[in-house]
């Protein structure tokens, strides 16, 4: 396996495949390093379309020397063409990755997958993260499959499907009064002490691994083919900074030809660090102290990915934009109206960008677009609530016709 180790971002000091995060000498993020130089294309996408259907079937990019056994793996999930939202946007061709049909409904049973693969590699019997929700959801059943004791750690005013759907897997759920930013601080403290593998703090080099398949799966679902623009949340900048990573990765390789789509990253108005430092051409984020938005899962006011983010939107010629509670809503309607899949609030912000990008003519005519859907719209019932009526009639036709009207009326 090309696999070689962890290395610094910023210095590039190397260490082993093991549980630590940051750099000893410079503190900088730590991430897993690859040797790609000796895989030949042909033979490795042969290896890839023979492969399980799952995320393992890209084994040769992930950080395992093994391939492990999951009981729970995620990955291979729709990509379809969306031509009646393309219509309604002036946009020739765009793509749906619908990411909500993982096991726990969100892309991140791609980095749970990964993560929790790693602690039992190194031999943790206890798993643990910082969650916006859906984190919670995956840690929890990915740890139930596992037959390892979870403890998941949300903010206290999370959705209550979200907080209904993590607790049935029997898990230890916390419920922090206060904000996701208080919610990472406190376990980044508990993973000093405690000896559990948290999967977004002291495993997440592996953790980020996971969202690169996201990356992949599209390009191989495209026919080994990279496509014009890609728009994604962003939260801690984690999923949006790996698409283009697993892209690359295909470049390198020679899997795939061409440069690094126009990347676009959305994010919720009422909590939009990564987006307000690109528009105003900063390279750091300022920290939003206390997020108010409907999109919950995105709610992270200090990114850790957000520098890289800029970078990225910047080089690759895309950009970051935010949409408002309101636009979020209408997004979830026109995804649900056009396309028949219901995203939860993320996935809102995200549709809602690629309209204003549509509208603001951003897109070239001939693109290709890729719209990556993270999560499920059964998560975030509430949100839709009141943008719609029923209409209520009595069980008899004359009840249904005055409601509706009658056929001879037409
Ligand atoms: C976590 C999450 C994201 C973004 O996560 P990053 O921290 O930016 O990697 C996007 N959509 C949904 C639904 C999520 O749960
Ligand atoms: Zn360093």
């Amino acid at each position: 396996m090309p696999v070689q180790g962890l290395k610094c971002k910023e210095c590039g000091e190397r260490y082993p495949l093991d549980a630590r995060y940051f750099c000893e000498k410079c503190f900088g993020p730590l991430e897993v390093d690859y040797d790609l130089a000796g895989l030949d294309a042909a033979e490795t996408r042969r290896r890839i379309q023979a492969g399980p259907p799952s995320i393992w079937r890209y084994a040769d990019f992930l950080p395992f020397e093994r391939r492990p056994r999951t009981a729970l793996a995620a990955g291979i999930t729709p990509l379809v063409r969306a031509d009646r939202l393309a219509e309604k946007l002036g946009i020739r061709e765009v793509w749906v990755k619908n990411d909500a049909a993982n096991p726990t409904h969100s892309f991140k049973d791609r980095v749970v997958t990964i993560a929790l693969a790693k602690a039992r590699e190194l031999g943790y019997d206890v798993v643990a993260c910082a969650s916006t929700g859906n984190l919670a959801n995956a840690v929890a059943a990915h740890a139930a499959a596992a037959g390892l004791e979870s403890y998941v750690f949300i903010p206290a005013d999370l959705e209550e499907q979200k907080i209904l759907a993590t607790g049935v897997y029997g898990t230890n759920l916390v419920a922090v009064r206060g904000s996701y930013d208080e919610v990472n601080r406190l376990c980044t403290q508990l993973a000093d002490d405690r000896g559990w593998a948290f999967v977004n703090v002291n495993l997440r080099p592996y953790y980020a691994e996971g969202s690169k398949t996201l990356g992949f799966e599209i390009a191989e679902q495209l026919g080994f083919e990279l496509p014009d623009r890609v728009v994604a949340p962003i939260a801690s900048g984690s999923l949006f900074t790996r698409i283009a990573r697993g892209f690359q990765e295909w470049i390198d390789v020679g899997l795939l030809e061409g440069r690094i789509p126009a990347m676009n990253g959305a994010q919720p108005a009422g909590c939009a660090p990564v987006a307000a430092a690109f528009e105003a051409g900063r390279d750091v984020c300022r920290p939003v102290r206390f997020p108010e938005t409907i999109a919950k899962s995105l709610a992270i006011g200090d990114p850790a990915d957000g520098p890289y983010a800029i970078e990225l939107a910047r080089r690759s010629g895309g950009g970051i934009d935010s949409v408002n509670d309101e636009e979020i809503r209408e997004g979830i309607r026109l995804l649900a109206e056009t396309t028949g899949v219901f995203t939860e609030t993320a996935g809102g912000v995200t549709v809602a960008v690629l309209r204003k990008l549509a509208e603001r003519g951003d897109i070239d005519p001939g693109e290709r677009v890729v719209l990556t859907i993270t999560g499920e719209g059964l998560k975030t019932l509430d949100a839709v609530r009141g943008t719609f009526e029923a209409r209520e009639v009595e069980p008899t036709v004359e009840s249904f016709e005055e409601a509706v009207g009658s056929p001879a009326a037409a």
